[in-house]
């Protein structure tokens, strides 16, 4: 680190003072970070992505905290990434009453990490794929996304996972249907949590039928795991799912190459969308022009669409 600020090396040493720093700057949103991103960016492709989603309450943190000593275990590095797109507070926050800080803050081989909404031009699922990055870089075996929630902001978080992991708990059958439009699509292995709780059978029986009318368009026949991750029951099995899909995305080289490419169709996308916005905003109008210009719309004096117009002929691009 120089002037304490993060650096490819300290990066790639995997100093953790750089990477939250560098995590910290990503969250904030400040621009001398991506010339870092870039440099990184050869150093990353390594990691496996693990995203796990569910409700609140699931289980995840229990779970992932888990998995990670099952991969601390076997002698794999862990990065963990806890993101809460409902909460303006980061940097430890949501963790701050967890297990996982007293049994895993001390190992060498373990990153925590919390973000959360920082209404920076980008959003978070942006912010969270460029902290993924770091850790990538940094040579964490294993990156775990974990998102608290199950609305369109975690789904777009866990896209950018290699794999992905939704939890479910016995008993959500309301839920299962309420979820099953965005979530059920995504998950490449299903867990139902709090195994030792009444229900399981049916939770299991409901998952399994919704999941033989979902066909994939890979071939790949989602596992349904079921764990108590409280005494970490099931974890074996769940790393196991996790393995067998890591390889058949390799030895299908067609979807492993289809899913990296199209998360980085969708990564590039966003980042234009932002980079547009932003251009417009500082190059093509002033902040009390665009002001005015709502409140005409507003009014009715104006109409959105001839404003957009308007805006993107001063940037040159229309
Ligand atoms: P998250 O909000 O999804 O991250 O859920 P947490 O990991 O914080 O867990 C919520 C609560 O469920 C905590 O009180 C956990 O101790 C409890 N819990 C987690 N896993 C299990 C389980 O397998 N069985 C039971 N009975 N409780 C569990």
């Amino acid at each position: 680190m120089q002037n304490g600020n993060p650096t490819v090396a300290s990066i790639l040493d995997g100093n953790k003072r750089s990477i939250a720093r560098a995590i910290s700057a990503i969250e904030n949103g400040d621009q001398e970070i991506t010339d870092l991103l870039k440099q990184l960016f050869p150093n990353t492709g390594h990691a496996l992505i693990i995203g796990v989603t569910g409700a609140p309450g699931s289980g995840k943190s229990t779970l992932v905290d888990a998995l990670a000593a099952h991969y601390r275990s076997s002698g794999e590095t862990v990065g963990i990434i806890a993101v809460d797109p409902s909460s303006p507070f980061t940097g430890g926050a949501i963790l701050g009453d967890r297990i996982r800080m007293q049994n895993m803050a001390t190992d060498a081989g373990v990153f925590i990490r919390s973000m959360a909404a920082r209404g920076h031009l980008g959003g978070l699922a942006r912010a969270t794929a460029d902290a993924i990055a770091v850790l990538d870089a940094a040579r964490y075996d294993k990156v775990i996304v974990e998102t608290v929630g199950v609305g369109q902001d975690e789904i777009d978080i866990v896209k950018t996972a290699d794999v992905t992991v939704v939890v479910l708990v016995p008993g959500m059958g309301d839920d299962i249907q309420a979820i099953k439009a965005g979530i059920m699509e995504i998950g490449d292995i299903f867990v139902i949590n709090k195994a030792d709780r009444e229900g399981v059978l049916r939770t299991e029986r409901e998952l399994e039928s919704m999941l033989s009318i979902a066909d994939r368009p890979d071939g790949w026949k989602q596992p349904i795991v079921k764990t108590v991750a409280v005494r970490a029951d099931g974890v074996n099995e769940l790393a196991d799912a996790i393995q067998a899909y890591a390889r058949f995305l390799k030895e299908d080289g067609s979807s492993a190459n289809g899913r990296r490419a199209s998360i980085a169709e969708h990564r590039i996308k966003e980042m234009l969308r932002d980079q547009l916005l932003k251009r417009a905003l500082e190059k093509g109008i002033s902040e009390s022009e665009f002001k005015d210009l709502a409140r005409m719309v507003a009014e009715r004096r104006r109409d959105p669409y001839s404003a957009v117009e308007e805006i993107l002929d001063r940037l040159g691009i229309l």
